[in-house]
């Protein structure tokens, strides 16, 4: 049987694209996984351009491929997402043994991309924006059984001037709300227990469909389907609004967990960066989210060293850091992404001053992330079982719904991998910066 090998660079809408991308392959040309690369017929990357060395990384992964095309020339490699819409023109240049390159928009036409390649013996070349906004009512082979990505947004209309984004993945354009509601369903019936719907910012949906539902009534129809866990990624705290958080504290459904970038506590450095928001209504916005939910789980997005960055601005990020009591924070030093305004700006601050204040932030958010831990010792959790441990196959591993990694011992005769996408409750017995153990109480039979 023919095979395929699907590799996934970046962010949760190209794992969700790659589930898709998946499926057509096998619902559409037959095709079965493959557990290495060098062992499929069809080879596909899936790609981001959003963190530096993208292309790097990408050269050295195709190019690893080139004795296993020369062995066998009908090997097909296919190139995706954000690098492949963005670099159509040159890829094949410096990747010529690519067959197929297919923008952020065509998912869709990859099973005939990869037909035509294979019968013309020519690379094929498609990142028009156009066909469907949406991958979604594509076949789909999900990492996990009991989870599902669900998109109700795609693009963006926000143009941080950092960001590569809105430039590949195009304007923001929102799903049909009954589109979605129908979805939802189908999974629930699908014995899917985890939503999380997505976009590049979830809590625009609907600004381009005048007179339709916004994001909270996304969040509380996708709620009333029954799903057990419903996440959602990512939010712009421009515009997430009290609505949505009164639905988050209501609806036990919806996780208390919530991913809201800040990626400066300067509000100058903020506007140069585009983002809309000052420090103050950020720091107001997140009031508001711990008064309505005190058990808050919440992490976000930090960019040190941003061109013209002082010790001020920095000490700024600091004060939000402490204020925000984050779970989690993903760190970036800052580098330029070509093609973005931001790549224009000179005053870059000198490497060993932003990797002072790197090391500095990365040490608060850890202190922060375990206290917020240790606050859960002594607490029953639910934890939704993911599978055993990579270390320790005596050991499951799960997440709670505030996201938090929990690691407990196996029940006696159990195995990690029956109980896999069922619900545990474990009290809460130690906890370390990123992760929580305990001791299992119980857990759903079926
Ligand atoms: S909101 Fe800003 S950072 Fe996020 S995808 Fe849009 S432009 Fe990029």
């Amino acid at each position: 049987m023919r095979t395929y090998f699907v590799r996934t660079f970046g962010c949760q809408m190209n794992k969700h694209d790659s589930e898709r991308i998946a499926g057509m392959l096998e619902a559409q040309l037959g095709l079965a996984t493959a557990v290495t690369p060098e062992q499929a017929d069809v080879v596909v990357f899936n790609t981001c351009a959003v963190r530096e060395g993208a292309e790097e990384r990408l050269r050295g992964h195709v190019s690893s491929l080139k004795a296993t095309k020369r062995e066998n020339p009908d090997v097909l490699i296919a190139v995706g997402g954000c690098i492949g819409q963005r670099d159509s023109e040159t890829l094949l240049s410096y990747l010529p043994h690519v067959d197929v390159v297919f923008g952020t928009h065509n998912i869709e036409h990859l099973p005939a991309l990869l037909e035509a390649a294979a019968t013309s013996r020519r690379p094929q070349i498609e990142t028009l924006e156009r066909g469907e906004a949406f991958a979604s009512d594509l076949p789909s082979r999900r990492e996990h059984p009991w989870h599902a990505w669900l998109p109700i947004t795609v693009g963006c209309d926000n143009f941080c001037t950092y960001c590569i984004v809105p430039h590949v993945r195009g304007r923001e354009r929102s799903r049909s709300f009954k589109n979605i509601v129908a979805e939802a369903e189908r999974l629930v019936a699908d014995n899917v227990v985890e939503i999380t719907l997505l976009g590049q910012n979830v809590n625009s949906y609907g600004r381009d469909r005048y007179g339709e539902p916004r994001f909270a009534d996304v969040l509380q129809a996708v709620a009333a389907t029954g799903i057990r866990r419903l996440r959602f990624v990512t939010s712009h705290p421009k515009d997430l609004s009290d609505n949505t958080i009164a639905v988050m504290s209501v609806e036990p459904a919806v996780c208390r967990s919530l991913h809201l970038p800040v990626q400066s506590g300067s509000t100058r450095l903020l506007t140069a960066m585009n983002r809309r928001y000052t420090k103050e209504q950020y720091l107001a916005l997140v009031d508001r989210l711990y008064d309505a939910m005190p058990d808050l789980s919440l992490s976000t997005d930090v960019i040190v060293g941003f061109p013209g960055e002082t010790a001020a601005d920095f000490a700024e990020t600091m004060e939000v850091v402490e204020h925000c009591r984050y779970d989690q924070a993903f760190t970036f030093l800052y580098s330029p992404r070509e093609g973005t305004p931001a790549a224009r700006l000179t005053d870059t601050v000198p490497a060993d001053v932003a990797q002072e204040r790197f090391d500095r932030l990365v040490s608060a958010i850890q202190s922060s992330a375990h206290r917020k831990n240790q606050a859960l010792i002594g607490s029953v959790q639910e934890v939704l079982i993911e599978g055993g441990s990579r270390r320790n196959s005596s050991i499951i591993t799960g997440r709670t719904a505030g996201n938090k990694v929990v690691h407990t011992a196996a029940p006696d005769g159990v195995s990690a991998a029956t109980l896999a996408g069922r619900f545990a409750t474990v009290r809460i017995e130690d906890a370390q910066t990123w992760f929580l153990t305990g001791a299992i109480q119980g857990y759903e039979r079926s």
